[in-house]
């Protein structure tokens, strides 16, 4: 039984509610101010009776709050967290800003098993999941210093997938009128190709967006770059997001992380196009993040517009994304990285 209030969703609070004979209202007040409100303990949230704060305490119910252990800020407006949980776990999160529009990019885990290769926290192993209440509380503390965000994606430590009803309670807790209220279509749930949570998250009624970690158009390809593609060929991966579009109509973005040698050539991009053509997606090309203990180049700026011209040509909505908060290690693969460093 959870005893965090703030991993609960609205029915779970109800039954709490119940389980201490309190009308169903008493739910409105938990939850705006723990989702709303953001108060770290119940004795703060005072429109309950204090016999109902009283008895929730001694049946062990408290709300988890993250403690911030340090914050950095790049140059380019990009700012990285560092967090602690209650069991002494560090994580990391970044905000992003363009146009005065902010993303925070949230984790989901200490740590990741999936270890792809170009990316730091893969290299930090596997620690635990986080928790429902420490996902969103990311997005809550980060808020209260900075202000409201526009953005949600989960692209932050750890492999959103693999923990997948944390993940999507955290989706339903975001996008509760009630507390936050960011809209479905502005959180993105990324993944680096889990055929069986993708078949999951087909059948919820709560679609958030969902990005491929696809960083190759081939299965040679992406087994020199991601690890899971040895046991998730690439045919399975399309077949289960094709049933997944023609379920839900919704875009998918791919993710394409630009490494020199690897995946970069101008027959990779047309080899790409042939591959995502029969999807309603974009593609996002990202330069590759270096850091400590990883051998991978990054591609080269004209390699990289060459590859998004090939795509371009064929019809496929292309963005190149220009490397953001590299100064703090807070760009794309390189959460943990300062962590990594430590300790190889
Ligand atoms: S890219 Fe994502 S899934 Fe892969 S190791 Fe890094 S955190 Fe895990």
């Amino acid at each position: 039984m959870i005893k965090d209030l703030k991993s609960l969703t609205w029915n779970e609070l109800e039954q709490v509610a119940a389980q201490h004979s309190q009308k169903p209202f008493v739910v409105q007040y938990l939850f705006t101010f723990i989702h709303q409100k953001n108060v770290a303990a119940l004795e703060q949230i005072t429109p309950l009776s204090k016999t109902f704060r009283a008895a929730l305490t001694e049946a062990g119910y408290h709300i988890s709050t993250l403690k911030l252990i340090e914050t950095f800020d790049d140059p380019d407006g990009t700012m990285k967290f560092v967090f602690e949980t209650a069991d002494g776990n560090r994580l990391e999160s970044v905000r992003l800003l363009d146009d005065q529009r902010a993303t925070l990019c949230i984790s989901t885990q200490v740590g990741c098993r999936m270890g792809c290769l170009f990316c730091a926290t893969g290299q930090l192993g596997y620690q635990r999941d986080l928790t429902c209440g420490e996902i969103v509380d990311q997005v809550y503390q980060i808020q209260l210093r900075t202000g409201k965000a526009q953005n949600i994606v989960y692209m932050g430590m750890g492999e959103p997938l693999d923990n997948y009803e944390a993940t999507m309670k955290s989706v339903e807790l975001l996008n509760h009128p009630e507390g936050q209220n960011i809209g479905i279509r502005h959180i993105t749930v990324s993944t680096c190709g889990l055929t069986e949570g993708i078949a999951r998250l087909t059948e919820e009624a709560l679609q958030p967006r969902l990005a491929i970690s696809l960083h190759g158009p081939d299965d040679q390809t992406r087994q020199s770059i991601l690890k899971i593609s040895k046991k998730v060929p690439i045919r399975s991966l399309m077949s289960a997001l094709r049933k997944y579009q023609d379920h839900t109509g919704r875009r998918i973005t791919f993710e394409y992380c630009m490494i020199q040698n690897y995946n970069d050539s101008p027959q990779q991009a047309r080899q790409l196009a042939r591959l995502v053509k029969p999807f309603k997606c974009n593609v996002n090309l990202i330069e590759f993040n270096a850091f400590d203990g990883c051998d991978f180049v990054a591609a080269s700026p004209a390699g990289i517009r060459q590859f998004a011209a090939v795509l371009e040509r064929e019809g496929i909505e292309t963005v190149i994304r220009y490397k953001r908060g590299r100064s703090i290690r807070a760009a794309c693969g390189q959460l943990g990285a300062d962590w990594l460093k430590r300790t190889t």
